[in-house]
């Protein structure tokens, strides 16, 4: 029997484990892909949210502002990216002032630092691609922007580290209340835990709903984006959001972490819990509402498009807690956005919670720390002359558009929860990210999985499950 079950491997599920791992616990994460960051953790805006709209004196708002805060001893800790680059909330309306200082207030009341009202001079100057109609703008100095993959990543890694097991291809399929604990029906066979963290994202009220008598209803709510190259990444430096409306936090235009620039999200509730595609609709309606903040936006650099669900609770706040109907089960539920920007302190507040209820000590051994995979172009010209001189694979470039290297997607293979599909070579090293979008180096990074993995090429995924790639090679059937 484990002593904690975390079911998912999103950014909740993740944060949740390393802080976890603190304790000295036998403890257990299942995740139904075939890699950990293969929901909503994975498609998002990506932003550090100052934390000026959720409701003072929310959960959503307290966890928002210290999630940010901790975001740069974090982001050294675990070593991904994350920058301050901050955000303006823009307003193309005179009479709409008032939902700024309204906004402004608010964040006050929250604790955010640095909030102030910038008039359209000051607005212009500190973002000149700004349209005309934009008369006012709240500027907050404490947003940012960060890598959703790498922070997910990097918990996962070191709750692994610090012995977290990783139960990949799992799917919780049932859970059933015994003396002392939970049975888990899985689709790899049953699991017993004393105590169980809900962290389902879009699935979590179905968990919820099988153990307590309290119903919750989380409903998908799909947003929709375009991302465009690295040659428009400069084409703002904040992050430029509209005023918001009763959907969330609208149409935004920012940089990311990686240099490209971003468009979106939509905001359209839906019943299907996985349906991530893309609409004609949705995409055309971005163009249209980013086009108001910002001028002269190159949409003809869009490189892909894609969509995430955000898991809206009814009552648009975050549960977490242990279920008052059922003893040892915690809830991390209703984790919609500002859930990323929150998710170092959500997980610090799960490992309170659970800690707390199980009485568990201290693990003498915990590694807070975790190098990220190195980057060779980060490297000054000597340093990867010498590094290639060691390990040749670094001087091997597979992926052409963003420059990666056989030795980064070795790294990302052999490293602790390590790649298994393309999907995840992508979201570690970003080989398959860029202008092309894998149209190149697919098969060279299918060779190396399929090598490394001792498979076959015909087993290789794009990201799990039947998402096969090829039936088989020509070579083989000759
Ligand atoms: C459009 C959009 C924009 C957003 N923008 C931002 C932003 O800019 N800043 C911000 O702070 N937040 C943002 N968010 C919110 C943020 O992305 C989420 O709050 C966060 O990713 C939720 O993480 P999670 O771990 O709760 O859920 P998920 O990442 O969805 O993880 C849940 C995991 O549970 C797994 N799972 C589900 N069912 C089972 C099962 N039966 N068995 C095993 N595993 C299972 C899933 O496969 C999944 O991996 C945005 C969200 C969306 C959709």
């Amino acid at each position: 029997m484990y002593d904690i079950i975390i079911i998912g491997g999103g950014v909740a599920g993740c944060a949740a484990a390393r802080e976890l791992s603190r304790y000295k616990a036998n403890i257990c994460l299942v995740e139904k892909e075939e890699d950990v960051c293969a929901g909503t953790s994975k498609a998002n805006s990506a932003i550090a949210h100052a934390g000026y709209d959720a409701e003072p004196g929310s959960l959503m708002a307290k966890l928002n502002v210290q999630g940010n805060q901790m975001m740069d001893a974090v982001a050294g800790e675990l070593d991904f990216p994350f920058e301050r680059i901050g955000s303006m909330v823009v307003c193309i309306h005179e009479e709409d002032i008032y939902k700024l200082e309204e906004l402004l207030e608010r964040g006050k009341k929250n604790g955010v630092k640095d909030l102030r009202i910038v008039d359209a001079k000051e607005a212009h100057e500190l973002e000149p691609n700004l349209t005309e109609q934009v008369v006012a703008a709240l500027y907050a100095p404490t947003g940012g922007i960060v890598c959703p993959f790498g922070m997910t990543i990097a918990f996962a890694e070191n709750a692994a580290v610090n012995g977290v097991e990783f139960k990949l291809n799992t799917e919780v399929e049932n859970i059933q209340k015994i003396d002392g604990g939970y049975v888990l029906t899985t689709n790899q066979g049953i699991l017993e835990t004393k105590v169980v963290v809900n962290a389902a994202g879009v699935y979590a009220d179905r968990f919820h709903n099988m153990v307590s008598e309290e119903k919750i209803h989380i409903t998908p709510r799909r947003g929709d984006y375009c991302l465009l190259d690295k040659t428009a990444g400069n084409h703002v430096s904040h992050t430029i959001f509209p005023l918001p409306d009763q959907f969330g936090k609208g149409v935004l235009v920012t940089p990311t972490v990686h240099g490209n620039l971003l468009v979106g999200p939509t905001a359209i509730d839906i019943e299907d819990k996985e349906a991530t595609a893309t609409t004609r609709e949705g995409l055309d309606f971005l163009t249209g509402k980013a086009g108001e903040a910002v001028a002269d936006l190159p949409m003809r650099q869009v490189i892909t498009s894609f969509a995430g669900l955000r898991a809206h609770e009814d009552h648009h706040e975050f549960i977490i807690g242990e279920v008052k109907d059922a003893k040892g089960f915690v809830d991390v539920a209703g984790i919609e956005s500002p859930g990323l920007t929150s998710a170092p302190a959500i997980g610090v507040m799960v490992a309170d919670i659970v800690s707390g209820m199980m009485g568990l000590a201290e693990n003498p051994d915990f590694i807070g720390t975790r190098r990220g995979i190195l980057n060779p172009s980060e490297l000054s010209k000597e340093e990867r002359a010498k590094l290639i001189e060691v390990k040749p694979e670094y001087g091997n470039i597979i992926c052409r558009c963003e420059m990666i290297t056989e030795g980064e997607i070795l790294d990302a293979i052999h490293r602790p929860v390590g790649a298994r599909s393309l999907d995840g070579v992508k979201r570690r090293t970003r080989a398959g990210m860029g202008r092309c979008q894998a149209g190149f180096c697919s098969p060279r990074t299918m060779e190396i999985l399929a090598r490394e993995l001792h498979v076959s090429m015909a087993d290789i995924t794009k990201s799990g499950g039947d998402s096969k790639l090829i039936v088989g090679t020509v070579k083989d059937r000759l």
